[in-house]
């Protein structure tokens, strides 16, 4: 998809203190015909945030619509999975509108990208992060030798850049920092990265799934072929590439569907690549709000998304009810698509699956 319809920007939400920085300014700048609204928070925007029936709207507001405010808390939580640490975000909310996100969970539905000024704030406290922790000593599957740091949790980084020069400033920065890396998952290829100079210190995770389901379901991202063609020429410019199977939904003709996308990936990527690809397998899980949301506007993905006879509740931690496969038959499955990887792209490892 063209980037021009991803993003058309005629209003810009703005808290004051953002409009005072340096990157409020440039972000207002790129836009200069934009519409400057004042808000008290970009938390409490209700025009933007609060309407979750006027699902007609949502992509209007995530085309025409940025917001920019200051990240307040700054913190670094452990993770472990994907990362050793989240990074506090620079950005939350996304122009795309992937059926099974979970970021618009938190604000509302239409979530359209909310760019934090205070970048010098937050790479001052990250400096200071990484330096705090030494050398990494003990390996994991995250990583051999450096702390990774999550910077793309609640936003898509690939598509931030287009916005501003945030996740440029964090690829700098790790490019400085021999102990730690950068990482973030990504479903828009965004060229521009290419230019960059991240020195093997930030790691683009390409989120992949078979082509067929991500048209349904993946709404407004780069194509899974395009996404697999950019994996050399992002390892040649000097990221560290891998690759997030995820989310994996299981329907009929599922494990076949991901033989053929790791063909794909197979017959798609250079030596140098593959030396350097690692996997994670995520399964799919859902949100029940989110599927009472989506049935208005998605109902062919719900299909997909929502089934009950094979999944099971889990209450999260923010109090909704999310849903995943049930365990048992969800841990057979996990076994048979590995078996898939082993077959098909046996030089592929998997950092982890569940
Ligand atoms: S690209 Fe990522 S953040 Fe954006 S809608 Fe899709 S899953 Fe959500």
């Amino acid at each position: 998809m063209e980037t021009t319809s991803l993003l058309d920007v005629r209003r810009i939400y703005a808290e004051p203190a953002a409009v005072a920085l340096p990157r409020g300014q440039q972000v207002l700048s790129r836009w200069p015909d934009a519409e400057v609204v004042e808000v008290a928070s970009h938390w409490q925007i209700p025009e933007l945030h609060g309407d979750e029936a006027n699902v007609s709207r949502w992509v209007r507001i995530k085309t025409e619509s940025l917001v920019l405010g200051v990240k307040k808390s700054l913190a670094a939580r452990p993770n472990g999975r994907s990362s050793d640490f989240i990074a506090p975000s620079t950005a939350n909310g996304c122009a795309m509108a992937c059926a099974y996100c979970y970021v618009p969970r938190r604000k509302g539905y239409s979530n359209p990208i909310t760019v934090f000024a205070n970048i010098e704030q937050i790479t001052r406290y990250l400096s200071r992060h990484v330096a705090r922790q030494g050398v990494k000593t003990t390996p994991d599957q995250v990583d051999p030798s450096s702390w990774v740091y999550d910077i793309g949790e609640s936003s898509d980084c690939s598509l931030d850049a287009r916005v501003s020069d945030n996740v440029r400033d964090l690829v700098d920065l790790f490019a400085g920092l021999p102990t730690a890396k950068a990482s973030f998952a990504t479903k828009h290829v965004n060229r521009d990265l290419l230019d960059w100079d991240p020195q093997g210190r930030t790691r683009i995770r390409f989120s992949l799934m078979p082509e067929a389901t991500s048209k349904l379901v993946d709404i407004r991202t780069s194509s899974v072929a395009e996404r697999i063609a950019a994996i050399d020429d992002f390892v040649e410019a000097g990221y560290e590439v891998h690759v997030n199977l995820s989310p994996v939904i299981v329907q009929e003709g599922w494990l076949e569907d991901w033989r053929t996308l790791l063909r794909q990936l197979d017959a798609g990527t250079g030596p140098r690549a593959k030396e350097q690809l690692a996997a994670e397998v995520i399964f799919l899980t859902h949100n029940e709000a989110l599927h009472e949301v989506n049935l208005g506007w998605h109902p062919k993905a719900e299909e997909l998304l929502w089934r009950p006879e094979i999944q099971e509740t889990k209450r999260s931690q923010t109090g909704g009810t999310n849903v995943r496969y049930r365990t048992g038959w969800k841990g057979t499955w996990v076994r048979r698509l590995l078996e898939v990887v082993e077959q098909e792209t046996p030089w592929l490892h998997v950092r982890y699956a569940f």
